[in-house]
């Protein structure tokens, strides 16, 4: 992306990471205490000439001055991009329309009720059965909203249509897909659902594990407005995080490692 080209090169790695932790000079790099896991013995290494740093320890983990900001800050991508750019008098392409993004949040989440329902309905049996079987508890369910997609395939359709949402806009978010006839139709059928989440609890897209053969086994909301491919994969890590402390989510970690 230019935006962050630009940015990057007006902007020294050192100099915004010194601003948060205490480098020493090392040769040609700096080092230190890595501000990301605990350790005594520097193997956080700042390499001015790539304007990278790494971790060479226990995250063994590394990237440029945005990825660096996004760490410490938890915060995602598009957030990371306005505080550089600022910083480095860029003026960025904002891109995509918020008012737009915010009405794909909408619909996702309409969609996510109706996904949830359908999981307690008697269509969503073969879906319920899988979780009982992973032991995925009731609790953890609903904490992650899990649901089913019925196997018509106009059943979200006809949902969203009931619900004055416009079927053009269902097909910008991913959940309608015009098919070879002509005829928009559901894109997830027959599987379990996992909402994906932004920072913000926004739900940006969802993720759905096939309950038989078919194939493939996952598939998940392809890039949209409001699903920005950076962003959701740092959002899946911080999921994947979020879901290993606490130790729970065993599906939900399953699903996570395959896509992400
Ligand atoms: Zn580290």
């Amino acid at each position: 992306m230019a935006d962050t080209d630009a940015i990057k090169s007006r902007l020294d790695v050192v100099e915004i990471i010194s601003e948060r932790v205490q480098l020493q000079k090392a040769g040609r790099n700096y080092k230190a205490n890595c501000p990301f896991h605990n350790e005594k013995t520097p193997s956080f290494i700042v390499d001015p000439g790539r304007q990278s740093w790494r971790c060479f320890g226990q995250c063994s983990e590394g990237g440029d001055v945005f990825n660096f900001l996004m760490k410490i800050d938890q915060i995602e991508f598009g957030e990371a991009l306005g505080v550089l750019a600022q910083r480095a008098g860029v003026e960025i392409d904002k891109g995509g329309d918020p008012e737009k993004t915010n009405l794909h949040f909408e619909i996702n989440n309409i969609a996510l009720k109706f996904y949830q329902e359908a999981l307690l309905s008697t269509e969503g049996s073969l879906a319920k059965t899988y979780l009982d079987k992973r032991g995925v508890s009731l609790e953890i369910r609903e904490k992650f909203a899990l649901g089913y997609s019925p196997r018509g395939r106009d059943s979200l359709k006809t949902h969203l249509a009931f619900h004055g949402v416009d079927l053009n806009k269902a097909t910008e978010c991913g959940l309608l897909v015009q098919s070879d006839d002509g005829r928009v139709r559901d894109f997830f059928w027959g599987r379990l659902m996992f909402p994906i989440h932004d920072r913000r609890g926004r739900v940006v897209g969802f993720g759905a594990r096939a309950l038989d053969d078919t194939m493939p086994k996952y598939i998940n909301t392809a890039a949209t407005p409001a699903f920005d491919k950076r962003r959701t994969l740092y959002g899946f890590h911080l999921s994947r995080e979020a879901i290993r402390a606490s130790n729970e989510g065993v599906i939900v970690e399953g699903y996570m490692d395959v896509i992400a």
